[in-house]
């Protein structure tokens, strides 16, 4: 049987990106809108893994087939994994991200340079049809800059320094940014992960004995 894939998120560049990286499995790939289901999921999970979950199994509740959600942040050491889940909610969902950034900063003064590190985490879980669940995790490694530079990206972007590239990830190119992306990890993760599911599946149908 021919499954579906649904992403339960309602951001089109999120859908853009898991198209593209999930364009090989050779499904058809909706997002909970397209699916019918446009539900407003409380994410009340404490670690990304828990959050992805709770999002993909709500979706799965009125849609079956294979769901995927992901659920992502900014972890720094230095403020014990803060802002962490909570990277959207931080400070209020409507302050901006400049003021966030900045309390960042100013949170990390005292810090010596190799107390300053931090990631970008991402991870998905995806409900299959029988309602068993599969989770995947990605990461960038950068540490926090001093001051916020550049304007690309979103969000924690600009105080995100990768030592590797000399930039942050507001001044490194889309192509480049999404190439290395936690999320895009996770993706790739998960995809070699629904391969195999899929392909056990196919296996089941072809075995005549
Ligand atoms: P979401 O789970 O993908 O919606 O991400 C939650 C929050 O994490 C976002 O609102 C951002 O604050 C932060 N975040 C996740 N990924 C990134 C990124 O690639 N750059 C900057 N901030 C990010």
């Amino acid at each position: 049987m021919k499954h579906r894939i649904i992403f339960a998120t309602g951001n089109e560049g999120k859908m853009r990106e898991i198209r593209m990286i999930l364009a090989d499995l050779d499904l058809e790939i909706l997002s909970m809108k397209e699916a019918g289901a446009d539900l407003d999921i409380v994410e009340n999970g404490t670690t990304f893994a828990e959050n992805a979950e709770i999002k993909a199994r709500a979706v799965w509740k009125c849609t079956g087939d294979i769901v995927l959600a992901d659920d992502s942040g900014l972890v720094v050491d230095y403020l014990g994994g803060e802002p962490g889940v909570y990277s959207a909610r931080y400070m209020g969902e409507d302050t901006s991200y400049e003021i966030k950034n900045q309390a960042i900063i100013d949170r990390l003064e005292g810090a010596r340079e190799q107390e300053r590190t931090a990631r970008f985490v991402s991870a998905i879980a995806a409900v299959l049809p029988d309602g068993t669940v599969i989770h995947t995790e990605g990461t960038v490694e950068g540490v926090i800059a001093h001051e916020s530079a550049g304007t690309g990206g979103f969000g924690y972007d600009p105080i995100f320094y990768l030592p590797e590239y000399g930039k942050t990830s507001a001044e490194i190119p889309i192509e480049k940014k999404n190439e290395i992306s936690h999320r895009g990890k996770a993706l790739e993760a998960m995809k070699i992960k629904l391969k195999e599911v899929l392909q056990g599946e196919n296996h089941e149908d072809f075995n005549c004995q």
